[in-house]
């Protein structure tokens, strides 16, 4: 497989340390508001990643973190009047469910920083000892002029950086570059740790570092986050482990590219920024994660409901699909052998789609494949044999589902309650009764499923 490398700015031919295990970070959320459309797209296509990486035979160590401290969450405690661990907790646990709703594979570790202070402690206590920080009375600094491959990820030049930066309010600083390893607290901070400069919290970048290390040793394999983080975040996460270590941070720095808004950048500012939980009351999830893999990660991808809508019949597609193919394999009669023909054919089309995901991730060309796939089967689905159509199938499911994480296959999810009142109406339609039994169908609706009546007897649906 081959990823674009945003170090080498090239597209190079992806290798892990370990023959069959990969090490990957990818920069959680700092959980003080709703979880919205842009993390959404980083957090689903690094999900895709992580899934095709799987399919092909690796095993993932994934770490996402949680930037539980920061002025943004303090700001909002102090506005509520409440302490920054119940404003943090309850946007963590926000996004905990919009993940399972967008159907993300969980990280195998969620490290928090304000369960991380001792480490942080240590480590900046080494960075002192090798002479790249220094402490002065506002808090702990990286000497950016003593790590001499600083910018070598965003590919800026200390002059370039020095002219560019903004003009700094702490005077403490040996230079405007230099970015914070220890903030000391100021009178009225509500939250802080004891250290050996003094009380304070951590910077920002540092926990990254800290956390990543801790978890999946001095180097990474791949390092994730949207194209904002290069600078300074990502660029600082090297300085600071590389001074630390000696050694190559992380071998591959995938970024994704931004959401747009109707062509707009997103920012609190203009007031478009769209929250998942908001989306998905138009939307089903799922038709969310088709939108945010459309388009190649790298690109950016401009957000409108419009947008989103089209979205709308593709998924139907998928599921009809589904339905579809499910109940011909139902019906159709066993033969024996297999359609060798058939199996050819779609081992060619399942190529074509490793070949669009190893380059680069091409989810928009893959996606394309899958269609091709679909309208193939769709035209010979008469006479394909049962044990033919289940092969095709599990590579079906294989492509959309595991791959992808689009669940198509919703039958099973179907609650009890919607069940109850689908037998209700049932008899309530057998005695004649369609009073109730249209009743009983609103109520379904209500829930988000649609019953039709087939002659097999009464078939339930997800409403899309
Ligand atoms: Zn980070």
């Amino acid at each position: 497989m081959k990823l674009y490398n945003t170090l080498s700015s090239s597209v190079e031919t992806f290798l892990p340390q370990e023959k069959n295990v990969v090490k990957m970070y990818v920069c959680g959320i700092t959980p003080y508001d709703e979880i919205h459309i842009g993390h959404g797209r980083c957090y689903v296509i690094f999900d895709v990643l992580r899934r095709y990486l799987q399919y092909k035979g690796y095993k993932i160590n994934y770490v996402q973190n949680f930037t539980d401290v920061d002025d943004k969450i303090i700001n909002k405690a102090k506005e509520l009047n409440k302490h920054p661990s119940e404003i943090s907790q309850h946007y963590i646990n926000s996004y905990y469910e919009i993940e399972k709703k967008l159907n993300i594979t969980p990280a195998k570790i969620y490290p928090k920083v304000t369960e991380h202070i001792d480490d942080i402690i240590i480590s900046i206590e080494n960075i002192i000892k090798k002479g790249f920080a220094y402490v002065t009375t506002t808090g702990v600094y990286f000497d950016t002029s003593k790590f001499k491959n600083y910018g070598k990820l965003s590919k800026k030049n200390l002059d370039e950086l020095q002219a560019g930066s903004r003009i700094e309010v702490d005077e403490t600083k040996k230079s405007p570059l230099d970015f914070a390893l220890w903030k000391f607290s100021k009178q009225n901070d509500i939250i802080f740790w004891e250290s050996p400069w003094g009380n304070g919290r951590p910077g920002w970048h540092i926990e990254c570092s800290v956390m990543s290390m801790k978890y999946l040793g001095e180097t990474l394999d791949i390092h994730g986050g949207g194209m904002d983080l290069i600078f300074p975040h990502h660029e600082n996460e090297i300085a600071q482990s590389e001074s630390l270590t000696g050694k190559n941070f992380v071998n591959y720095w995938v970024h994704n590219g931004f959401v747009t808004v109707n062509q707009q950048k997103m920012s609190k500012s203009l007031g478009n920024i769209f929250a998942l939980k908001d989306i998905f009351e138009i939307y089903d999830p799922m038709i969310v994660r088709l939108f945010l893999i459309s388009q190649h990660y790298q690109k950016p991808l401009d957000f409108s409901i419009q947008e989103v809508e089209q979205f709308k019949n593709v998924y139907q597609k998928l599921v009809n699909f589904n339905e579809e193919i499910k109940e011909r394999i139902k019906n159709s009669e066993p033969k024996t052998g297999i359609n060798e023909e058939v199996v050819k054919y779609i081992n060619v089309l399942i190529n074509e789609f490793e070949t669009a995901m190893d380059d680069n991730l091409n989810t928009s060309s893959a996606m394309a494949v899958l269609h091709k796939f679909i309208s193939y089967v769709n035209k010979n689905i008469s006479w394909i044999d049962k044990t033919t159509l289940n092969y095709c199938y599990t590579k079906f499911l294989l492509l959309v589902e595991e791959i992808f994480g689009i669940k198509v296959d919703l039958s099973y999810e179907i609650p009890e309650i919607v069940q109850k009142l689908v037998s209700q109406r049932e008899i309530a339609r057998r005695n004649r009764d369609f009073e109730t039994s249209d009743k009983l169908r609103a109520q379904i609706f209500e829930l988000g499923y649609i019953v039709e009546d087939t002659l097999t007897g009464p078939k339930v649906k997800k409403r899309i």
